[in-house]
């Protein structure tokens, strides 16, 4: 049974007041909070397990790299990179192959732009993405355009946020090289028909990208049923360690990919001047990594799966309800996507007359943690003609007593600034 009040009691910040006020956190799609089992298995690793992997022969070594390795068997899972019988392609050493764990999504997205755009992308080429995008899966293709002379397009949104698919027939052409979208947009919470482009794309033989830094925590993800070629998404976005994501990539492409960063770790061979590169996923996770991420994000995916996406899915979508619901009751605010029919736990508002900041800096005063800003979508506020918006992002421990609790901060609004 899904029980957002007793998933609280899991995750030790939520216990925390300032002044007497409890924490309501609302700011979920900037980074979730972490629940015990996700702190603990950090302080597990680090008093009992740690080592480099991938080097020692001797105990702690062993379990560092077990570690490590049962961790992306348990990401490949998580998102579907697997067969009926839940296993993963494996490259010719043994690995498995399709998962490359990075810093994040935004490192992910690079390493996409770098290693495979660099050499598949050139003049007169087209890259599509989407008026949604967080500046994360929009400036490396602004910058790869850039290097090779490429075009940027765009795939138009409507008046809810929702992509408007009907212009992908004049948007998709050969010249398409790539398509990179978001599946769920930060900004609005919107989500977006990613198996449809990834199909219009395949039609061109368009290699596709998708943003999952926001589906990844929130919905249930297949790769394999969206046959994106990449999956990008960040850990600390769903219960787990900051610093760490994970890069789903199609082994047949990857393969043919150069690296992208260089040393330790991702070599096969090194003489004075040349070297030849480890198999898959080695090749593109130079240095040491995040071991001790990596380590804490098997639970984290645990504790989801314990819960069941859907549920999880449903949950905060029920108090996005919620709080457009209550929110709808005050007078000069506007709700973005508000009749959006695919939308997530997300809700994106601005009050007439009153900087999205000082909305955002009056509910803080109450402890209630929501974002305000550009939400690194700027081109998205510049089509909504706003520079910001207050945004309320739910999860798994969210309740409608936090909503309500917000919403009374937000009644705060209009008392401090005099509005009716
Ligand atoms: N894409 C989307 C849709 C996001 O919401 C975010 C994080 N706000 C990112 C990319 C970037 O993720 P990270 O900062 O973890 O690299």
């Amino acid at each position: 049974m899904f029980n957002a009040e007793d998933i609280k009691k899991d995750f030790p910040i939520l216990r925390t007041n300032m002044n007497g006020k409890p924490l309501t956190y609302l700011d979920n799609a900037a980074t979730s909070q972490k629940p015990e089992c996700v702190i603990k298995a950090t302080e597990r690793y680090y008093s009992t397990e740690n080592a480099n992997v991938h080097r020692g022969v001797y105990m702690l070594a062993e379990i560092a790299t077990g570690l490590y390795e049962s961790t992306r068997l348990s990401a490949a899972r998580f998102i579907g990179a697997v067969d009926g019988e839940q296993q993963p392609l494996y490259s010719d050493d043994g690995d498995i192959a399709e998962i490359i764990f990075t810093r994040g999504t935004t490192e992910s997205i690079n390493l996409v732009a770098y290693s495979w755009g660099d050499d598949n992308v050139k003049e007169g080429d087209e890259i599509l993405v989407s008026m949604l995008e967080h500046h994360s899966n929009l400036v490396p293709w602004q910058e790869l355009c850039k290097r090779k002379g490429a075009t940027l397009k765009f795939i138009p949104i409507d008046e809810n946020g929702e992509m408007k698919t009907d212009s992908l027939d004049d948007l998709i052409s050969d010249k398409t090289k790539l398509v990179a979208v978001s599946m769920i947009s930060n900004a609005l919470g919107t989500i977006t028909p990613v198996k449809e482009i990834v199909r219009r794309a395949k039609k061109v033989g368009a290699v596709t990208l998708v943003d999952g830094a926001q589906a990844a925590p929130h919905m249930p993800v297949n790769v394999r049923d969206l046959d994106c070629d990449f999956f990008a998404f960040s850990a600390h976005k769903m219960l787990g360690p900051t610093g760490l994501g994970v890069l789903y990539g199609k082994k047949e492409i990857l393969e043919k990919m150069n690296p992208f960063l260089f040393g330790g770790d991702m070599i096969r061979e090194v003489d004075l001047y040349d070297s030849t590169w480890n198999s898959l996923p080695h090749k593109f996770e130079a240095g040491t990594p995040n071991i001790a991420g990596v380590a804490a994000l098997t639970p984290a995916i645990e504790y989801l799966l314990d819960l069941g996406m859907e549920n999880v899915f449903n949950h905060s979508r029920d108090l996005r309800d919620y709080a457009v619901s209550r929110l709808r009751e005050l007078p000069k605010i506007h709700i973005y996507a508000e009749h959006a029919k695919n939308f997530s736990g997300i809700v994106s508002f601005n009050i007439k007359g009153v900087h999205a900041h000082d909305v955002a800096s009056v509910l803080a005063e109450e402890n209630v943690a929501i974002r305000a800003g550009h939400h690194c979508a700027q081109p998205l506020m510049d089509l909504m003609g706003e520079s910001a918006t207050a945004r309320m992002s739910f999860y798994v421990y969210n309740t409608r007593e936090d909503v309500d609790r917000a919403v009374r901060a937000v009644q705060k609004v209009y008392e401090i600034f005099k509005i009716s």
